[in-house]
């Protein structure tokens, strides 16, 4: 029997499992992964970008753990010694009506506690030369990090203290009794006191294995990204956003400095037909049919057709994505984008058509499941762990 299970060895995962090990140093633990290391999913295809929680509602999960999840994840590096550059972020207005969104921008990274800057259109030109805009927002604290290696110093530190990670177990059966919970996975049955799911693309699917209606279900969003020729790695000194549409929950195609020292230019954010499918022609038809039948998403996709389609388009249409960094890129052309691998977002749809924009944590008796976790949740992933933990901590108490 052991005291604890986790399932997903994503930075979710590692984040609680370490923080729980060193919470009950003495206990027996095991975290379950389905494939043959950590972090191949979401952690491992993204941005590589830590946050500073420019956009986040103030008082929201998202705006309280990212500020801190920016702070912890540098002192993290630090301690293990992990490459990462603070080399700050730029907000780009490239219109009279993003001047405006910026105005409500830059209200809330007050109420959000950041330091940040307000450039004119030449102070903007000063610091980028190769970006064009009316002005924009420099926040110095965002920076970059390769998230698979925080992943991996994660998953070394559980293992340090004597947590037992299981690769190629796929959870596929759990049963909730009154004193433990039965796990059935690849790599056998296991019982555990509690349990802990961060299972990103499956979250929904996980808690339903518990008997449980999440009251969600998870769509998947890819994330197509571009990578610029060695010659233009300088071609920006920070990392340059767009300014974001307040009524779409992804941020646009940006321009990020990589911990590698490339620049990728993405995401964008297309309807994907396969969970954990990153190509453009990987479809599931298991996954595709619970996205037609689900009455949240098709309310989703009715609402945003026009710019779900436009998206799609400028995903087949190279020139089309260019476009979308011209705006405040000008000089870039279509042999500038060379291919660089996709990620595909996990995002909650709630029963009623909302795109579910806060972390969300679904509890029961015996278990505690991460149910929404989107950008940023792996600059969060520290401060979410603690969270986990403490709300492991009641359990066991209570
Ligand atoms: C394109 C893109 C760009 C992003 N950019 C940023 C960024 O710049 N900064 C930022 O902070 N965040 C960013 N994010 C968000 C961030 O990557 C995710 O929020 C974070 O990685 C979520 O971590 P996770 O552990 O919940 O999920 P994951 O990394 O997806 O891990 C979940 C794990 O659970 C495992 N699993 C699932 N089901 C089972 C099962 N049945 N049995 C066993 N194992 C199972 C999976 O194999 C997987 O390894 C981005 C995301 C994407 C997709």
């Amino acid at each position: 029997m052991h005291d604890f299970i986790i399932i997903g060895g994503g930075i979710l995962g590692m984040s609680t499992a370490m923080q729980l090990k060193q919470a009950y140093p003495d206990s027996r633990m095991l975290l379950l992964e389905k494939e043959s290391g950590p972090a191949r999913h979401q952690t491992g295809h993204n941005s590589g970008v830590i946050h500073a929680g420019v956009y986040y509602t103030p008082g929201s999960l998202k705006a309280r753990f990212c500020l801190e999840g920016n702070r912890a994840t540098k002192a993290f590096c630090d301690e293990q010694g992990i490459a990462y550059d603070t080399c700050g972020k730029l907000l780009v207005a490239t219109s009279e009506l993003e001047m405006q969104r910026m105005e409500a921008l830059w209200e809330r990274t007050a109420a959000n506690g950041l330091e940040r800057e307000w450039l004119s259109a030449e102070a903007l030109a000063e610091r980028e030369p190769n970006i064009t805009g009316l002005g924009g927002i420099f926040v110095p604290s965002s920076g970059i990090v390769d998230y698979a290696a925080v992943t991996r110093a994660m998953a070394a530190e559980f293992e340090r203290l004597g947590g037992e990670i299981r690769y190629d177990a796929e959870v596929s059966a759990l049963n909730e009794r009154r004193q433990e919970v039965v796990v059935t996975s690849g790599a056998g049955e296991f019982t555990g006191r509690y349990l802990v799911t961060c299972s990103g693309l499956m979250a929904d699917r996980v808690v339903r294995m518990l008997g449980h209606d999440p009251g969600f279900t998870i769509c998947p969003f890819r994330g197509e990204y571009y990578r610029l020729p060695d010659r233009l790695s300088r071609i920006v000194n920070h990392l340059i956003y767009p300014i974001p549409d307040p009524s779409m929950p992804f941020l646009g195609v940006h321009l990020t400095r990589m911990i590698d020292g490339s620049v990728t230019v993405g995401p964008n954010a297309v309807l994907a037909f396969k969970r954990e499918g990153y190509r453009r022609r990987d479809v599931s038809p298991r996954d595709l049919a619970q996205m037609l039948t689900d009455p949240g998403i098709l309310r989703v996709l009715g609402r945003n057709l026009r710019p779900g389609l436009q998206e799609m388009k400028n995903s087949l249409h190279r020139r089309g994505y260019l476009e979308l960094v011209r705006k405040y890129c000008p000089s870039l052309t279509l042999d500038d984008l060379e291919p660089w691998p996709a990620g595909v977002r996990a995002q909650a749809v709630s029963r009623d058509g909302r795109l579910v924009d806060d972390f969300l944590f679904v509890n029961t008796r015996r278990t505690l499941n991460v149910g929404n976790a989107p950008s940023p949740a792996a600059t969060s992933a520290l401060p979410i762990g603690a969270h986990i933990v403490e709300q492991v901590k009641a359990m066991v108490e209570g």
